[in-house]
């Protein structure tokens, strides 16, 4: 959706976004849906467009490969400004919006998809696994174990890897309590 800051009427405008999400663009797969309200500022340049989004997405658990819902809101705020003042600034002059989050639009449009596809690169949680709790796959048979526990044979554990696992667990303390 491309909006012409000229066509916005003074009274403001209300539109609903419906972005479809890719791996390319956003390193997410999924959809973004919801409402923009844009208005118009003094100056006619600066639009501030508040936004209100459900982004929903899935993702795949890093630990046991599962597909998990990774969905996620976005309120903000922002005010978009001619990219051709972000060069006035550096110029020296101050940016009026300084409080918000900026976006700039070039030719007097606003490519709302753009926009809203930039929130969601900056939104994205940090999560990678279902759940922290997540058990991940058997690394014998691969199977799922938050399904349940797998049908292999637990290994008799060798002593000779018991004193390499313990000294390897006060090699990481040590290096942790250094603060490395
Ligand atoms: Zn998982
Ligand atoms: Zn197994």
């Amino acid at each position: 959706m491309r909006i012409r800051v000229k066509d916005i009427p003074e009274e403001g405008y209300d539109a609903a976004v419906d972005v479809p999400l890719t791996k390319g663009r956003t390193s997410m797969e999924g959809r973004l849906r919801g409402t923009i309200n844009l208005r118009v500022m003094a100056d006619e340049a600066e639009v501030v467009a508040a936004a209100g989004a459900i982004v929903e997405a899935k993702s795949t658990c890093s630990r046991c490969l599962e597909e998990f819902d990774n969905g996620f809101k976005i309120d903000v705020v922002l005010a978009c400004v001619p990219i051709s003042e972000l060069e006035a600034e550096v110029e020296g002059k101050q940016l009026s919006g300084d409080e918000l989050d900026i976006y700039f639009y070039e030719d007097g449009i606003l490519d709302i998809n753009r926009m809203m596809e930039e929130q969601v690169i900056l939104n994205i949680p940090m999560q990678t696994m279902c759940s922290s709790e997540c058990r991940g796959l058997c690394p014998a048979c691969g199977a799922n174990l938050n399904i349940g526990p797998c049908t292999c044979v637990k290994l008799p554990v060798d002593d000779r890897f018991h004193v390499l696992k313990d000294f390897m667990k006060k090699t990481v303390s040590n290096n942790k309590s250094k603060g490395a």
